[in-house]
């Protein structure tokens, strides 16, 4: 689905660039490079809905990429342009990303071609269940081998009728709510998993914005407050992203972008109100206080201190990369940097913070949200005074999980001190992400800073990730 002009390599083709580029600067045993690099299956589904009167046919694809780690995990698109090749490469990312941030995961990914704004809800409904039942008859969809979440096209609503759709058929399966994540509240979700990948983005920025050295890098000084933000995609990421970034840390979001064109001003943007007309018009399009602009990809190019991709793939391509301003990149987005616009952008000295760092927070929270499921007890008790013996049951346990799960239950220190602390559910995972995004964040810094063939963070972010598989693949006798 890749937006790229001719002659780039395809979105697949790039991922495996940029991690040749990692692997070339590091020390694997001879196999295992190849190992780690391809992906181990991909599965394509043709399966027909009744519907309107006619039987529609509709393809679908999940793709495991690595199995290092069990279950492997990773969302589930809809959109007219899924294909094969796009699944991979994302199921690929995901792989790296869960390493980046150790969350205990394999990496995998689904697509089904379908454009959702053409189906009712039921009809939705209808071809999300179907779906379901083929991966699921499977084990695509399974809480021990593979847990789908959210991802473009999708959400809350069609996670609930995949986990309703696996409860159907695994009637005694107690650990069935984990089957998939990013599912409501009401239906075993966990609080703060629709915001968590834009809120990712915010404390990656902040991490970021919190070193002088690093801030240099990209010839930004001071802190968020007054920075100029172009955003391209205000959906579920980039809305979060962007709403966080303008009404807590004083960034002024100049530029967003959409696919009916684009909306600038100097002064400022409302994200809240835009969001809302986009809601209302379903896009941008006749929003007053802007600069309107119809061809929208142009507004990437206009002068700024950070842009934000947060849409689809392939959007910084060799058409684009060498008239790019922005000081600072953070990918919300897979992959919206070509492998030949990154080279051109690296030369620049423009500063990256790459996709399988910068959005690793909605995996992260889905993280949490799993072990909620698998282990049955609420997160996060304010009751803690009124119910201190209930409290102590709680305790006990997280300890008995500490002793049992052992590095499945890897919560961040912070996180259990929370939890121990009595802070509510929202608390908990905004604090366990915070922490999560500091400690990834300062695995690449180490790299990116203490190694002179290290020059940019996504190389860094790739020698993390692939040395962290690579070890789990060599402590498993490969
Ligand atoms: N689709 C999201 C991603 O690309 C979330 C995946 C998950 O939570 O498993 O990271």
């Amino acid at each position: 689905m890749c937006a790229t002009p001719l002659n780039e390599p395809s979105f697949r083709q790039s991922v495996d660039l940029m991690y040749n580029r990692a692997v070339a600067l590091m020390d694997l045993p001879p196999g295992l490079e190849e190992k780690i690099r391809v992906c181990n299956a991909t599965y394509t589904v043709r399966f027909g809905v009744r519907l309107r009167g006619q039987v529609h046919t509709f393809t679908g694809y999940r793709s495991v990429h690595s199995e290092h780690m069990e279950p492997v995990k990773g969302g589930i698109r809809f959109a007219l342009a899924v294909d094969q090749d796009e699944v991979e490469a994302l199921a690929a990312l995901m792989t790296y990303k869960c390493a980046l941030v150790e969350a205990p995961f394999g990496g995998s990914k689904g697509g089904l071609c379908v454009d959702p704004r053409q189906w009712d809800e039921h009809e939705i409904e209808q071809i999300t269940r179907r779906f379901a039942y083929e991966l699921i008859k499977r084990d695509l969809i399974n809480p021990s081998q593979n847990v789908p979440a959210p991802d473009m096209g999708t959400g809350e609503r069609e996670m609930a009728w995949i986990a309703d759709q696996y409860q159907r058929m695994n009637t005694t399966d107690i650990n069935a709510r984990a089957c998939v994540t990013g599912k409501p509240l009401n239906a075993g979700g966990i609080s703060g998993r629709v915001e968590a990948t834009g809120r990712g983005v915010q404390y990656a920025l902040r991490e970021f914005f919190r070193s002088a050295e690093d801030r240099a890098a990209a010839g930004l000084e001071g802190s968020l407050d007054g920075k100029r933000v172009i955003v391209q995609g205000l959906g579920n990421v980039g809305y979060h992203a962007a709403k966080f970034l303008q009404s807590e840390d004083g960034a002024i979001i100049t530029g967003i972008i959409e696919r009916d064109g684009a909306l600038f001003n100097p002064a400022g943007l409302n994200v809240e109100a835009v969001r809302e007309w986009i809601v209302k018009h379903g896009g941008v399009t006749g929003y007053p206080d802007a600069n309107h602009f119809a061809e929208g990809a142009s507004v990437l190019e206009e002068e700024c201190d950070i842009l934000i991709p947060a849409a689809l793939e392939g959007v910084i391509n060799l058409g684009n990369a060498h008239n790019i301003k922005a000081r600072l990149i953070i990918e919300a987005a897979n992959g919206p940097v070509t492998a030949g616009a990154d080279d051109i952008l690296r030369q620049k000295g423009t500063v990256i913070i790459p996709d399988m760092y910068a959005n690793a927070g909605g995996v992260t929270v889905s993280y949490f949200e799993w072990v909620k499921n698998l282990s049955h007890i609420r997160f996060g008790r304010m009751q803690r005074r009124q119910e201190e013996a209930r409290h102590q049951l709680i305790v006990d346990e997280l300890e008995r999980l500490d002793r049992h799960l052992g590095d499945a239950w890897s919560m961040t220190p912070d996180f259990k001190a929370q939890y121990l602390k009595g802070a509510d559910e929202l608390e908990l995972v905004r604090s366990g992400l915070d922490d999560t995004m500091r400690i990834a964040y300062q695995s690449m810094r180490e790299v990116w800073h203490g190694r002179d063939d290290v020059t940019d963070l996504r190389t860094a972010a790739y020698i993390v990730a692939i040395d962290r598989v690579a070890k789990s693949y060599r402590a498993k006798g490969l």
